[in-house]
């Protein structure tokens, strides 16, 4: 189980970080993916914004290789036992354990304006969309390591409260689970315009890339540069195979290639893993009922499963029925 916030365009940090361990993981386990819109709400976008996004990120889901015959594919608010579930374990976690969560202490920094409730609480709400499906397994990246030790002492309190319910879902990292972003500061984030886009064309890409920082230290071509403190070349690092990277590294080093060439180089690497997703990504915009009818089955099976589960939960926790 994992899930993605629809806040923005999805960008390679989304890719390397969660996606292609989705597309790996689908081959080997029953897999639920989910656009997490119910989350995105604690950025108050515009509701029409926010539905047009739902779309665009199912769509890059999808078109970054989850196949929605292997795997279950659906909106958020489609299911809506996550927020019962979520209501369920907010009873069951302290305080204390929120007030460490560094997402929170980010994202109040980022929208100082609107510090809500559901910012807050986003880490419960997310152990539900785990506990729902009982999950072993939740691929996602670095930064959200610190929310899934949280739901697992949550999910332990809770089988130790009420029962063994819940296995300990275990997080699944990549190769890549921490891409920084093209400012070289912080993490990549849809919502922080420091993104390179999975859509993006080739001269959208090049046009970024060419006002992005490389070594600070290299101000002119005849400088020689320290590939090793440079965001760029931290990008080679996840799309150009191992021999190319060690000669653009000694050409950096000797002052042989300039940066200019050595972005150049990157956007060709990025390319080759853009462009197909893009044409795919083409495709499902170009069908709307195709990706209607794969988000309708999705819902349908995430709610039979999500259903089952809290049939256990209301009767361990005590809520009956209506007789
Ligand atoms: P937002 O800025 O709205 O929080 P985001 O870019 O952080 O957006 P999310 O939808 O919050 O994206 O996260 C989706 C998945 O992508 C999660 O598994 C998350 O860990 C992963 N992810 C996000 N950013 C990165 C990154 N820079 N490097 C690696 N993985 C990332
Ligand atoms: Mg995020």
């Amino acid at each position: 189980m994992s899930g993605v916030q629809p806040t923005g365009n999805l960008h390679i940090g989304n890719y390397l970080g969660a996606l292609v361990n989705w597309v790996e993981l689908q081959k080997h386990y029953e897999a639920f993916f989910c656009v997490v819109d119910l989350h995105a709400l604690t950025q108050r976008p515009d509701p029409a914004a926010l539905q047009r996004a739902v779309r665009e990120v199912a769509i890059g889901v999808l078109a970054s290789g989850v196949d929605p015959d292997k795997s279950t594919v659906f909106v958020q608010s489609h299911v809506p036992q996550h927020s019962e579930l979520g209501w369920i374990l907010t009873c069951l976690t302290p305080l204390g354990d929120l007030n460490r969560m560094t997402q929170f202490k980010d994202k109040s920094v980022q929208q100082p304006e609107n510090i809500n409730a559901g910012l807050f609480t986003y880490p419960i709400l997310q152990t539900a969309d785990i506990a729902l499906y009982r999950a072993e397994r939740v691929p996602v990246g670095e930064d959200q390591e610190q929310h899934l030790e949280l739901a697992r002492e949550t999910l332990r309190r809770f089988n130790f409260v009420y029962g063994e319910t819940f296995p300990d879902p275990q997080t699944v990292k990549s190769q890549a689970p921490r891409v920084i972003g093209l400012d070289g500061q912080a993490k990549m984030s849809k919502s922080k315009g420091n993104e390179l886009g999975l859509f993006e064309t080739d001269e959208e890409t090049l046009a970024k890339l060419r006002a992005a920082k490389t070594d600070p230290a290299r101000l002119r071509k005849s400088d020689k540069g320290t590939p090793e403190v440079c965001n760029i070349f931290s990008y080679h690092g996840f799309f150009t195979p191992a021999a190319q990277r060690e000669e653009i590294a000694a050409g950096c080093r000797s002052a042989q290639l300039g940066c200019v060439d050595c972005k150049k180089m990157l956007a060709a690497h990025l390319e080759a893993v853009k462009a197909p997703i893009r044409e795919r990504a083409t495709a499902l915009r170009e069908h709307p009922a195709r990706l209607d009818e794969i988000l309708a089955a999705g819902a349908s099976k995430a709610r039979a499963a999500a259903e089952s589960t809290m049939q256990l939960v209301r009767e361990r926790v005590g809520l009956r029925p209506a007789p």
